[in-house]
């Protein structure tokens, strides 16, 4: 017996088994069972999507010998005959060769005859929109007055190009593309019933590779067959398809998300050797860390991501390496990069660039983690065994009278002395402490009670570079679209903040995130922390190299990948504080 394809043997032949076009299937049936079937309808849709199948399933139901019935029965001669393409009563017409009004008129002559055996004559045209100009106006006059017995079904991939003239004399179907789930499911099915030994993953990229169509995927499977025999390996599959196999998109956003620039490198190395297509490998890397994002974010990813089971957990398990901002951001450095890939005549380059642009972006985070590095830190340092004795570069701190709105982040922390104290004896204190606005502790006093609350925002204030405390606000400013900016204009981390700055100012205290393009505005003034930190005087060297050798500072430029910028000195008894730069 000869080979049969998968895509003719597979062919849906009720409107039960077609797939991913529910509600066209349902529409149909009712309008045979309520006898409403028009005279004409214009299936729409892109190719293998089972347009020429539905036609043939309707043209059966109305035919059948036991019909006209919502679904065919497959086995009287009728439909028999409409399956094996030599129904007297049904005609299919290939658009695409038939297109002068020649055809148009012989059909029109041929309409005349009253069906037989059958009851309805059935003319489905494929690729309607190939006929000639004058083959659609002979076809308008009969579609003007059709005969009772005839129906016409005509398929297109192109509907715009059918004249509305006939459009508008049809009852119209459009025809979605098929979910990927959908067709995995198919080919699972069909893979299992033939006996073929193929993994789930390489199904899953045979249903990527046929973009929503069946018959491709059946094609494509049929390829793979005849080339692999019965038991086909991952290997086989990507090459047959030129996609690379997905292993390499887990191996890159491993090395990736692991901060190893060189294993990015080596992966990509591969892919190139294995001559696969640059541009479809970049747009399918972009997908892969797109899909760790959403099964990141959502609790259910699987109605946005159209994969199998198997795969969303495998990209569970990848993705809880990152958060979702590192992802994110990743995506975003992808995206941004397409110019830099797509467009250039070095796109391996373009490719390496970025890889490494990447890794090196994730050594940044994830912030809960350092924060956790930094509580250790602070823990240990009640307990630290020697506080080391730095030599003073000037007169001791005035105790009493803080710097306004030092940076509180790199430790030059101006708080006085009490403050510290507090801290140092009881760190999980958290009672807000109200004071005037335009005190001069005000900002730090505001992100301390930020801190009690939520550690992580404190992080990010912190992170910012220009702040203002009014009256009525407190404002942070930040560039439009930047990560900080996001994250302070996110529902909840604003709520916090306003409530901290409440808590700290009084009622009527808002909180403001604004755009840096505003400082120069003379309304607004805030107090930019670099200022500070220039017209901060030098620490003697000594100072410096004596404090690389105190335990505690090693261990904090360890954690932190720093360097010693200054020493100051806080009083005699309260230690070093070192400024670290990451
Ligand atoms: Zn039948």
């Amino acid at each position: 017996m000869s080979y049969l394809v998968l895509a003719r043997k597979w062919r849906p032949r009720t409107f039960d088994k077609m797939v991913g076009q529910e509600f066209i299937s349902r529409t149909l049936k009712n309008a045979v069972q309520t006898d409403h079937v028009a005279h004409a309808f214009l299936f729409a849709g892109s190719r293998g999507v089972g347009k020429t199948s539905a036609a043939r399933i309707l043209a059966k139901c109305l035919n059948c010998d036991e019909g006209p019935k919502p679904e065919p029965c497959n086995e009287c001669s009728s439909c028999m005959e409409i399956e094996e393409g030599r129904s007297l009563d049904v005609y299919e017409i290939d658009g695409a060769s038939n297109t002068s009004v020649d055809d148009i008129r012989e059909l029109r002559e041929n309409i005349k005859y009253l069906p037989r055996p059958g009851k309805r004559r059935v003319y489905i045209i494929d690729e309607v929109h190939m006929l000639s100009k004058s083959a659609f106006n002979a076809l308008l006059k009969t579609l003007e007055e059709p005969p009772e017995h005839v129906i016409f079904i005509f398929a297109t991939t192109e509907a715009h190009k059918v004249p509305e003239t006939i459009q508008s004399r049809c009852q119209r179907f459009d025809f979605r593309r098929i979910p990927r789930a959908k067709i995995l499911e198919r080919l699972q099915d069909m893979a299992k019933e033939e006996g073929y030994e193929i993994e789930e993953r390489a199904l899953s990229s045979v249903a990527k590779a046929a973009d929503g169509s069946m018959r491709d995927a059946q094609s494509l499977l049929d390829q793979i067959i005849s080339y692999c025999g019965t038991s086909v390996p991952d290997e086989a599959v990507a090459e047959i398809l030129g996609i690379a196999g997905r292993e390499y998109f887990y191996r890159i956003s491993e090395a990736v998300l692991g901060q190893d620039p060189g294993a990015c490198i080596e992966a990509l190395d591969e892919v190139y050797r294995s001559g696969y297509d640059i541009n479809q490998f970049y747009q399918d890397l972009v997908e892969h860390f797109r899909n760790l994002l959403m099964v990141r974010l959502l609790p259910d990813p699987s109605s946005v991501l159209d994969m199998a089971d198997g795969e969303i957990e495998e990209l569970k398990n990848q993705g809880e390496q990152a958060g979702p901002e590192d992802l994110r951001r990743l995506v975003s450095i992808l995206l941004k990069a397409e110019e830099d890939i797509l467009r250039s005549s070095l796109p391996r380059m373009g490719m390496e660039v970025t890889l490494i642009k990447m890794a090196h972006l994730g050594r940044l985070e994830p912030l809960d983690r350092i924060l956790e590095k930094v509580a250790g830190l602070e823990g240990a340092g009640g307990s630290r065994p020697q506080a080391p004795r730095v030599p003073s570069p000037g007169p001791p701190a005035k105790k009493s009278r803080p710097r306004q709105t030092a940076a509180p982040s790199r430790s030059s922390d101006p708080r006085p002395p009490q403050e510290e104290d507090r801290r140092a004896d009881a760190p999980e204190q958290t009672s807000p402490r109200r004071i005037p606005w335009n005190a001069p502790d005000a900002w730090q006093v505001f992100v301390d009670t930020v801190r009690s609350e939520r550690a992580m925002t404190a992080a990010l204030l912190e992170d910012v570079e220009q702040w203002e405390v009014t009256e009525k606000a407190v404002k942070v400013f930040c560039e439009d679209g930047t990560f900080l900016f996001d994250q302070f204009r996110s529902k909840e981390t604003k709520a916090l903040l306003s409530k901290s700055a409440r808590d700290c100012f009084g009622e009527a205290q808002r909180f403001e995130v604004c755009k840096t393009k505003g400082l120069n505005d003379s309304k607004a003034k805030p107090q930019a922390k670099k200022e500070q930190v220039e017209t901060a005087p030098p620490s003697a060297p000594s100072a410096v190299a004596e404090a690389e050798e105190d335990q505690a500072v090693k261990t904090a430029l360890e954690v932190f990948h720093g360097t010693i910028k200054d020493v100051k000195l806080f009083g005699s008894e309260s230690g070093e504080n070192e400024e670290t730069e990451s």
